[in-house]
């Protein structure tokens, strides 16, 4: 897995803010065959109870854990959710969710698909995507966004890590797919020698954060090739690994 925190700003009432991060990869948890071991989506198969267990688990690697998780519930469109203490669970299906809340960790599942968290601790915003190449042509990183803007958000103090997906050279797609893809960030897809067409969904979303004016850090693994993240194209039955993020608010010590 790969953790952190991002900022440290204190506020006026003697607060200091900061967002906690992981991005889990298939070690840990109680999963077995398959779904082996930290699988963390419960549409795919694997038994509840365990994908309860593993999800506990992910909340641990949080630092501490929050007092609630908050699942996408993807559909690959733009849709982003606010959730608050009074609204712990998006309404519906989405792609993005946002939050002002301390203590209520977003989390976005994938396997290939590129999930990215977001954090403004001086405004006390954070944010997190799971985006695959309709994603991207849906518009799902300009609306989260948009949607931590409307939170108070400032892009100038906004930071965006994007996770392990799919890489460029693995990520075959059609041509129809790279033409898409090419019309929201020209550099998204190449062809390649053996005149097939490959998609480089976290190179466009890298792109989109940067258009707006985001700091964006990358933990550059595949997916595909990293037989330590769960793959969909790799292995079809499979399970999900997790992007998740907590804004904290802590007291500063006398
Ligand atoms: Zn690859």
């Amino acid at each position: 897995m790969w953790s952190g925190t991002i900022g440290a700003h204190p506020d006026s009432a003697g607060y200091r803010r900061r967002a906690d991060w992981v991005f889990t990869n298939r070690r840990g948890g109680v999963s077995q065959g398959e779904f082996e071991s930290l699988n963390l989506a419960a549409h795919v198969g694997d038994d509840d109870s365990v994908v309860a267990e593993n999800r506990q688990q992910l909340g641990e690697m949080l630092g501490s854990p929050p007092a609630s998780l908050a699942f996408i519930d993807a559909e690959h469109g733009h849709n982003v959710y606010r959730i608050t203490e009074h609204s712990l669970q998006p309404e519906g299906k989405c792609d993005g969710l946002v939050t002002k809340s301390a203590d209520i960790a977003l989390v976005a599942l994938a396997a290939d698909c590129t999930p990215i968290v977001l954090a403004d601790t001086k405004n006390a915003v954070v944010g997190v995507v799971h985006c695959g190449w309709r994603g991207v042509v849906a518009g799902i990183v300009p609306a989260t966004i948009e949607a931590m803007l409307d939170l108070g958000a400032e892009c100038a103090s906004m930071a965006a890590i994007i996770g392990p997906a799919i890489c460029q050279d693995c990520y075959q797609v059609d041509s129809e797919c790279a033409d898409q893809l090419m019309a929201v960030v020209p550099d998204s897809a190449h062809r390649h020698s053996d005149g097939r067409w490959y998609a480089d969904v976290s190179g466009a979303a890298c792109g989109l954060l940067e258009r707006a004016g985001i700091g964006v850090t990358r933990i550059e693994e595949c997916t595909y090739t990293n037989p330590d993240l769960y793959s969909y194209r790799r292995d079809g039955r499979t399970g999900r690994q997790g992007a998740a993020i907590v804004l904290r608010s802590m007291s500063v010590a006398p």
